[in-house]
């Protein structure tokens, strides 16, 4: 049993940092995910007679505020979300409008067994992402064990995510719920892969993925690779890709990560063909090309029916899969088909016993939008956490609390 569920809380003031920043517009919470996705960990805390003190971000205060005189730090205020988190826990949360206030520090004395407390967004000061040790101190002294559950900002070094671990002893600092499944279904792919284990790799461009791609040839026999960021290869094979997106500056880099590839045996798969477009629109006129002969003027917005059946096949005989990033401009229909044959085949191993793993923005909004979440072995909330994590870095957040 992991350190968490073992715990038993009652007695302690549980300070946990968790992921608020949800999507909010005109005080109108989108996707309330993140927060659904911390009531575990604050539940098994109460239950056990423990009490609860949050605190989390909310978007850029201080350089949006810059920016936009207009704005007011109402505009960025965790108190919107309090009604919504009081109706997902099934009681009322108290709520601090400062993060380090006197007030704050005797709401959080005061807190009885069973109470929750949230704390204003912690960006209001700049010693958050700056990592000041005394505002790291004085958030670590309203509560005796400090809790991280916020994934998506573990691969910052902030005073909340990362510096404020040390004012806690070794057995008082611990991951959530959350955290644990996120990095326990990471470390599966990274360091426990079963073979084969094909990485699926796509989305806009290169340079954002590069760092991945280099990792991952340490430890994937088979790399898939689709999306905007395909053509940058092509190009560099010496193909005509026509008005596709290309980073010319990528391409020699390109040419470097196949030849890597070649000397250390691992298969990169690149699309054969794509649906090519006259423009960059849902209404664009359509055809089909191979990827090395794309007539000027179009550009390629998804991968082909060759390369669809080729990818689903080396998806299907995987035993370990690590899926980044779509396969094509998967928000307009006419585009979407090579993102949903993907996403089908994932489901199909998955089925089939291999552990997948969906990583990254845009492709956990795809197998969303396709209702898939629930077929693929792991949906990983922390986009560019998960990121740095395949990429080999150390996370700041995890190292924290694992010392
Ligand atoms: P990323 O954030 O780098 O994972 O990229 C995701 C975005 O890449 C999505 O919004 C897709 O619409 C876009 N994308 C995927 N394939 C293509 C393509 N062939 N051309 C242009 N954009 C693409």
């Amino acid at each position: 049993m992991s350190v968490f569920a073992s715990s038993h809380f009652g007695g302690h003031k549980v300070l946990i940092r968790v992921d608020f920043n949800v999507p909010i517009k005109n005080d109108v919470i989108g996707d309330d995910t993140r927060i659904r996705a911390a009531i575990a960990t604050i539940k098994k805390i109460i239950n056990d007679g423990g009490s609860v003190i949050l605190m989390s971000h909310w978007g850029r205060p201080i350089k949006d505020m810059e920016k936009k005189p207009e704005l007011t730090k109402a505009d960025f205020s965790l108190s919107r979300i309090v009604s919504q988190l009081s109706e997902l826990l099934g009681q009322a949360v108290q709520f601090a409008d400062d993060c380090i206030s006197d007030e704050a520090a005797d709401k959080a004395k005061n807190l009885q067994a069973g109470e929750v407390l949230l704390l204003e967004n912690l960006r209001y000061y700049k010693e958050e992402e700056k990592g000041n040790e005394d505002f790291a101190k004085k958030l670590a002294s309203y509560g005796d064990i400090y809790v991280n559950d916020a994934f998506g900002t573990a691969h910052r070094a902030h005073a909340s995510t990362a510096v404020i671990a040390q004012y806690f002893a070794a057995d008082k600092r611990m991951f959530g719920l959350l955290m644990e499944a996120e990095v326990n279904a990471a470390e599966q792919v990274l360091h426990k892969a079963e073979k084969p284990f094909t990485a699926i790799v796509g989305g806009a461009k290169v340079s954002d993925k590069i760092l991945i791609i280099e990792n991952l040839l340490h430890k994937a026999t088979d790399i898939i690779i689709g999306g905007g960021m395909a053509y940058t290869f092509f190009k560099a094979l010496g193909g005509k890709i026509g008005a596709s997106l290309c980073e010319d500056d990528r391409m020699e880099l390109a040419n470097e990560l196949l030849a890597k590839a070649k000397a250390k045996g691992v298969n990169i798969h690149l699309p054969i063909d794509s649906i090519i477009a006259d423009k960059f629109a849902a209404d664009a006129n359509t055809a089909l090309a191979n990827n090395m002969e794309i007539p000027d003027g179009w550009m390629g917005l998804d991968i082909g029916a060759t390369a669809c059946t080729a990818f689903s096949e080396v998806i299907t005989r995987s035993k370990t899969i690590l899926w980044n990033g779509p396969m094509g401009v998967f928000e307009m229909e006419k585009f979407q088909n090579g993102t949903k044959t993907i996403a089908e085949s994932v489901v199909t191993a998955t089925a089939n016993g291999a552990f997948s793993l969906v990583g990254g923005g845009d492709s956990v909004s795809a197998v969303n939008k396709f209702g898939f979440a629930d077929k693929v072995s792991y949906v990983s909330t922390g986009g560019g956490a998960m990121l740095e994590y395949f990429e080999g870095k150390v996370l700041p957040g995890i190292a924290a609390i694992k010392g």
